[in-house]
């Protein structure tokens, strides 16, 4: 019988033990990112527990940055570390209680499936090898993370998508990877025909060091990148100054930010509807999108999410309304539940990262629909 313990200093990984003498009443603390605003993410293994009914108490859930997001929430948790299902859980205002008998050894537990920068990596080095595909270091990041660019298409549409400015929100990695690999299909006429039209240039993550640091939104010195696009700098918003600099040389016709939203059940797409500049041009696009990713994926609500910011008052900080109103172009924040979707839920997964990876293949569908417009 190896010993009980609960671990977590690896890529990701986030939990702080208080008192784990006893599986059936462990305490558990969630650390805070850098900068000590937000704390959210947690990811941690618990080791020689096999057959042990776990009950796992995180104390200070009621301290997070979104506290009602654990309301209707269960977590997830992997014995192989490629399905992630989810677990009885709890949340009583003040903790987060997890329970689990574990089939196995190991099991690691998670605010939602993890997605390792070596994952990352697997990919860049699969997707390279496409000869349509650049793969460029933009910059560096303050913990010396590459900052990686892709680039692929020859039309003269220019198109961004980027993922990870919040770390914690994994789902947005994972529909990148299910967009990218159908934009790579060359089986898939639609892809083929985007890139004829479009050039595509993706960050798939575009806080490493937050994302290594097991951080829910900052960056290592405790930015919180998705306010940082009016006044980027190299000390403290690299990642947002050098992404920033490549698209006033590039240009923008369409900007997909990718996130995930802790309290809302759906996926849903929130427009930069409050930027000074908003045209009728844009709310045109802004509704079309919608109403054509609800047409291309029943996962999509083009009905739910944020009420649209009044007119004038958008925060320009954000990357959708600093890229809209600088380029008075199409802009979205891409937003997927951490819980379950209400439409078409599946209790044992949850939404998930096959979910999102499908979401953001059913993409194309819209982007092949509106991209010859978008300028
Ligand atoms: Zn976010």
């Amino acid at each position: 019988m190896s010993a009980f313990s609960i671990s977590s200093p690896f890529d990701g990984g986030n939990v702080e033990v208080v008192d784990a003498s006893d599986p059936a009443n462990v305490r558990l603390r969630i650390r805070r990112d850098a900068g000590g605003r937000f704390l959210q993410w947690f990811y941690f293994r618990v080791s020689g527990a096999r057959g042990v009914p776990l009950v796992l108490h995180l104390e200070n859930a009621s301290e997070a940055s979104y506290a009602g997001g654990f309301r209707g929430y269960s977590a997830v948790a992997s014995t192989d570390r490629e399905r992630w299902l989810r677990v009885p859980t709890s949340y009583d205002g003040r903790a987060l209680t997890i329970r689990a008998t574990p089939g196995a050894d190991a099991i690691w537990f998670a605010y939602f499936a993890p997605y390792s920068l070596e994952r990352h990596a697997d990919r860049l080095a699969r997707w390279q090898r496409d000869p349509r595909v650049r793969v460029e270091v933009l910059g560096r990041t303050l913990d010396g993370q590459d900052l990686d660019l892709l680039t692929m298409g020859e039309g003269a549409r220019a198109i961004w998508i980027l993922a990870r400015q919040h770390p914690g929100e994994t789902m947005a990695q994972f529909f990148v990877e299910g967009l990218l690999e159908r934009l790579l299909d060359d089986d898939d006429p639609v892809a083929l025909g985007l890139l004829e039209r479009a050039t595509f240039r993706v960050v798939p993550n575009m806080n490493p060091d937050g994302s290594r640091r097991g951080h829910l939104r900052t960056n290592a010195v405790g930015t919180n990148l998705n306010r940082a696009w009016l006044e980027p700098s190299m000390d403290a918003s690299p990642e947002v100054f050098v992404v920033r600099e490549r698209m006033h040389l590039t240009g923008v016709d369409l900007c997909v930010d990718v996130h995930g939203d802790e309290e809302l059940p759906h996926n849903f797409a929130a427009g930069p509807e409050g930027v000074p500049s908003f045209s009728p041009r844009q709310a045109e696009l802004l509704a079309r999108f919608r109403a054509a990713y609800a047409e291309a994926s029943p996962d999509f609500s083009s009905d739910a999410g944020y009420p649209p910011t009044a007119a004038g008052e958008a925060n320009l900080r954000l990357c959708t309304n600093y890229v809209a109103e600088t380029f008075g172009c199409l802009a979205v924040t891409l937003e997927q539940p951490f819980k379950d979707v209400a439409r078409h839920p599946r209790p044992l997964t949850g939404w998930s990262p096959e979910r999102a990876a499908h979401l953001g293949r059913a993409a194309l569908d819209v982007l092949a629909r509106i991209a010859d417009d978008l300028r």
